[in-house]
Formats: structure tokens, sequence, C-alpha cells
């Protein structure tokens, strides 16, 4: 159950783009599904030193799986302990990083596409605020909402959110924190073929 807290601010995200905010330790930070059947990509740096990043190869081992539970921590790539999962009611998310991308949608819808892809997004939203597009990591994505089963032939099984509107992952932060936010609107199983919009609350 989410908890009465102050609401510091909220910043509702479109599709198709991105939005990166500072936290400080011990604030939380909800993704709200404002519609339900949304995925974003979710990425976060050490306020210190943007090289040390939310890390989910490091999270998995330090978790002993894939499937993160309400209660778990999430990692840097220095193992320091970066979130914790404070509440997070429905528990689907994928954890194997990466994003979509401009590349990507070259390779798989259009070669001409130009539309860009959350990767992109997030490196715009971090050069507003004067960080590198080098301290972007595949293995920092956390892909909030994503609903992939790993099968026992070893494929995927890529299926649609299972969030409905105002569905949401509460993060505790336990260290200052940069993060980005983008909204996917890759055009596949994984996501809304009508992309809508996301909201950040951060509370105290
Ligand atoms: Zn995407």
């Amino acid at each position: 159950m989410a908890q009465n807290r102050t609401l510091v601010r909220s910043i509702t995200i479109q599709p198709g783009t991105a939005t990166a905010g500072e936290i400080a330790k011990g604030q939380r930070l909800r993704i709200v599904d404002i519609q339900g059947g949304q995925i974003g990509d979710f990425v976060a740096l050490k306020h210190e030193d943007p090289a040390e990043h939310l890390d989910v190869t490091y999270t998995n081992w330090a978790n002993l799986g894939w499937r993160w539970k309400q209660g778990a921590t999430i990692f840097t790539s220095r193992m320091n302990r970066m979130w914790l999962i404070a509440d997070d009611p429905t528990g689907v998310h994928f954890t194997g990083g990466g994003f979509c991308s401009n590349d990507a949608r070259r390779l798989f819808i259009d070669p001409d596409d130009t539309t860009k892809g959350c990767r992109d997004c997030l490196q715009d939203a971090l050069e507003e605020r004067q960080i590198d597009k080098q301290f972007l990591h595949a293995a920092s994505c956390f892909n909030v909402f994503m609903n992939i089963d790993y099968l026992a032939d070893g494929s995927w099984d890529s299926k649609p959110p299972i969030t409905r509107p105002g569905d949401y992952i509460e993060l505790r932060a336990e260290m200052d924190m940069i993060w980005a936010l983008s909204v996917c609107v890759i055009p596949f199983a994984i996501n809304r073929s009508d992309p809508t919009p996301l909201r950040v609350d951060i509370l105290q």
C-alpha cells in the first residue's frame, strides 16, 4: 500500500520523450503508469560520480534471480546499495538491460526510421544536465512494467504489460542520485500500440 507522504514534485513524461531529475537519499521515487499498459526505461547514476550507475547484472547476482521482489535492493555497478524496492504491487518488470534506440528501430522496423528510441531520449535528458552520453550503459536500464518471461527452451516470451491505470512501483533512494526515465514508443507486443504518459512522483 502506498502510504501518505509529502509529494515533493510530480513530473508527467510524454511518450517518446525522457526526463531526468535529482533525488536525495531517503526520498522515494514512484513511477506511475497513468493509463496502464505502458513500459518505461529507467536509469540512475550516483550524484557525485556518474560513472557509478544502476546495474541490472549486479542486481540480478545480488538477488539470485532476475524477477526482483518487493523489499529487494537494487545495486550499482560498484555493488553499492542504490534503491530499495519499497512498494511494487504488480512486480512485473524486465531486468535484462538494454534500451530501444534509433539504431534498433532501423534494424527491426524500417531502415529509414528517424524516430528516437529510449536510449536517444535518455541521452538528451542527461545531456541537459551536463552528463555525457558515455555514462549511459545498457546494463543500467531497468525496464519498468515490461513483461518478458524466460522460457525453458532458451527463448523469451514477450507479452504486454499487466499494469492497469494507476499502477506503480515505488523505490526508496539509498544514495543521492540523478535519475532518468523514458516513455517507450516501441510498437511491439511488449508495449502499448498507442503509447501513453508515465508520471514520476518524488516523495519525502
Ligand atoms: Zn523504448
